[in-house]
């Protein structure tokens, strides 16, 4: 049997950064993981060079970058570690990065650079009197609490190892072939705590059927556009509480993707359709019509390329034979509909891509049931959640990881204080 002041499951970034900052407070820490290799989903982000804070995160607003049943959870351990923190961590290992779009921080080099920076803090423990142990590839089989002697025992493969608190930091569902499992959704409802439904977040967005057959041919387009959640016929919502993204859309050979469709995943709920502004900030009405009283006698589908990729401007009009003419021949109204369509273009997904080709897991551990200052489960003492597992998902561009390092800090925090 093996003792220890903490055990952590999942050795991705927030367990990793846990365990470092744990270490560092002079704790004797076990870490986890049932794959080979350490923190796989930072070796793969942001197309290998891991997009790792946001400059832009704001902790006094976090539902303006944060979705969560309560989007007032992630505030204190946001506030309490910034991206500021973070980037003098890469400051002192010296590790170069670049801003690339909205606040965007990317290493230089490679992912790999932050997972040794990772392993690196950890290893520093032993100078403040703690330790990290790390048992990789493990399986942990059963977990158990004996609350009288206020003790988690962990089986493993490689043993029985006990401790007073237990972290899970096994993250979500995407990407299962890189080893992404529901075990600390398991463990937290076997210790009572409620669960938000998951569902695949950042996510490519499907078409299937014969609606999307005329879009198809535009695999491979990609344009900036505006992108928004809609209200499906007769739900009448204020425009208002519509969330908009303005970023590129990327046509794939089975729907769409890119950032603004990533995005929009996050919020987009089964059933309803999206609105997309395939020109955005382009009166088109008003520009089509002026073309027209111009005597343009050019063809609508070259008209449209002052706005839009030319071959979506081909697709578009061969929708519609009233589009198909020299702009001087077509109807106002023939004009006010194409106008209509591309500045609102109402679509209902079929699906999404699923956790296969999505970025994260939207749901997870309910943040009613845990501490926001501390991550412990309200009535499970010594019990944490930290990272992906709860009910906390970022917009795409760094928000997720920053979202690791806080809850983490603030875990290994309050875990020194026990
Ligand atoms: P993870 O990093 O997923 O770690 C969980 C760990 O738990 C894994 O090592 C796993 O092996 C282990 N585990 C799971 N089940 C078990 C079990 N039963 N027993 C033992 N161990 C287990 N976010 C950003 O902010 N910026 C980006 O650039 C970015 N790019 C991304 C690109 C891709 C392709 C993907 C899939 C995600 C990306 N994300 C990005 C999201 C980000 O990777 C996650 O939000 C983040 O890794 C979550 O950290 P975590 O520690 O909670 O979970």
């Amino acid at each position: 049997m093996f003792s220890y002041d903490v055990i952590i499951l999942g050795a991705g970034a927030a367990g990793l950064f846990c365990a470092a900052q744990a270490g560092q407070r002079g704790l004797k820490v076990l870490l986890i993981d049932h794959s080979s290799a350490v923190a796989e989903k930072i070796r793969i982000s942001g197309g290998g060079r891991a997009n790792f804070t946001n400059r832009d995160l704001d902790p006094s607003a976090p539902q303006k970058h944060f979705l969560s049943s309560n989007s007032h959870f992630c505030r204190s351990a946001l506030a309490r570690f910034t991206p500021g923190d973070f980037i003098a961590l890469m400051h002192k290992h010296g590790i170069s990065f670049h801003e690339k779009h909205k606040g965007q921080l990317f290493c230089d080099g490679s992912a790999q650079e932050l997972i040794d920076m990772l392993l690196a803090e950890c290893q520093t423990a032993s100078a403040h009197g703690g330790l990290v142990e790390r048992w990789q590839p493990c399986k942990a089989n059963r977990v158990d609490h004996d609350a009288s002697a206020c003790l988690y025992s962990v089986e493993t493969d490689r043993g029985l190892a006990k401790a007073p608190a237990l972290v899970l930091a096994t993250g979500g569902l995407s990407i299962p072939k890189i080893g992404a499992t529901d075990f600390g959704w398991r463990l937290a409802r076997q210790f009572g705590l409620r669960v938000i439904e998951p569902r695949p977040g950042l996510v490519p967005l499907t078409f299937d059927g014969n609606g999307w057959a005329p879009y198809a041919g535009m695999a491979g387009i990609a344009l900036p556009v505006a992108i928004s959640t809609s209200e499906a016929p007769g739900e009448k919502k204020a425009k208002k509480s519509r969330i908009t993204f303005h970023e590129d859309l990327l046509f794939t050979h089975r729907g769409l993707s890119g950032p603004a469709v990533l995005q929009i995943s996050s919020y987009w709920q089964a059933g309803a359709p999206i609105s997309i502004d395939l020109a955005p900030g382009v009166d088109l009405a008003t520009e089509l019509l002026a073309a027209k009283a111009r005597g343009s006698r050019k063809l609508i589908a070259n008209e449209l390329t002052a706005w839009l990729p030319s071959r979506l401007a081909d697709t578009w009009v061969s929708l519609n034979s009233a589009w198909q003419r020299p702009i001087n021949e077509a109807s106002d109204k023939a004009l006010a509909q194409l106008a209509e369509q591309l500045s609102d273009w109402q679509l209902v997904p079929t699906g999404t891509e699923g956790y296969r080709k999505a970025e994260v897991t939207v749901g997870g551990v309910d943040t009613r049931d845990l501490s926001s200052q501390t991550m412990e489960a309200k009535n499970q003492p010594g019990l944490y959640c930290i990272g992906e597992v709860v009910d906390v998902t970022g917009w795409l561009g760094g928000y997720n990881f920053q979202w690791a390092w806080a809850s983490a800090h603030a875990c290994a925090q309050a875990i020194e204080k026990h």
